[in-house]
């Protein structure tokens, strides 16, 4: 069991889960190639990290060319795809009555459309190297609906069944499939809600009470884990909740 040599493509990796697991990912000896919008965190992120083993660009998940771009990026520098890990999301939770329409949107288009286009750039190369290994950031969300959350619940179960049909279409192809469903993780992920009261209440749960949340790096170690298992070994789900989540 080893991710040594392996190539993997990280999108979301400026800050949280997806910084974490560049790192991991790095010193577990792969080559990671990995993007986000935020430009200075990326750079900060490789500061730390040695030159030979990764590469990095800005991306927007929810642009195919910006998607196809980073898969270039890893081809050009590395030769090849081991594993693409979309790990990219949003979470502007708000009430449906609350009418914010260009957030539903917005989470559609990276939570959704960013998986999706994440597949279609990297899916012709697996199939071309003959084995690959796709995987998805999920949530609890995306087997439970919460209060509040109606949309990102829509966006993290429809994560959840696309990369449950990718496993029935590409298993045969030899290409695994992981979804990490992760519980409270302490992140970022409460700054894209613009709702004050249900930002609030999230960093009150995330912040205050962090001893009982998830750390970034509890992912990353699921993830280097699930890439490191042999090629017939396919780790399908991973579901991992703080002990104490309810
Ligand atoms: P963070 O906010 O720390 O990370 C989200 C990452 O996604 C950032 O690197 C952000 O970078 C990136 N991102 C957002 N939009 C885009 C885009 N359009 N294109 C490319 N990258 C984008 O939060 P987490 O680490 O918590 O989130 C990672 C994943 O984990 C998400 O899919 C989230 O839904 C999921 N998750 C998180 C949980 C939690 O409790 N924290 C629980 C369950 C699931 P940038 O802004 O620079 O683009």
């Amino acid at each position: 069991m080893s991710v040594k040599d392996k190539v993997v493509v990280v999108t979301g990796a400026s800050s949280g889960i997806g910084a974490a697991t560049v790192t991991k990912l790095v010193e577990a000896g792969a080559k990671v190639v990995f993007g986000a919008r935020r430009e200075k965190k990326l750079a900060a992120l490789a500061k730390t990290l040695p030159a030979a083993q990764i590469a990095y660009a800005t991306l927007d998940v929810s642009d195919i060319e910006s998607v196809q771009r980073l898969v270039k990026l890893a081809m050009v520098k590395f030769g090849k795809i081991d594993a693409f890990y979309n790990n990219a999301g949003i979470m502007p939770t708000a009430k449906l009555a609350d009418n914010h329409r260009d957030e539903w949107q917005r989470m559609l288009d990276i939570n959704v459309t960013g998986v999706l286009n994440g597949i279609s750039a990297v899916l012709p190369i697996m199939h071309q190297q003959g084995y690959g290994h796709i995987l998805a950031t999920d949530s609890v969300a995306g087997y439970v609906v919460y209060p509040e959350s109606a949309v990102y619940c829509g966006t993290k179960f429809a994560v959840r069944a696309i990369m449950e049909g990718l496993r029935q279409e590409e298993g045969k192809n030899q290409i695994r499939t992981t979804i990490v469903a992760p519980g409270m993780v302490d992140t970022e992920l409460y700054k894209s809600i613009s709702d004050p009261k249900v930002a609030q209440a999230l960093v009150d749960q995330w912040h205050e009470k962090s001893d009982t949340a998830l750390q970034p790096e509890d992912l990353a170690d699921a993830v280097v884990y699930a890439i490191g298992t042999p090629q017939h070994v396919s780790i399908n789900e991973l579901i991992i909740r703080p002990t104490t989540q309810p």
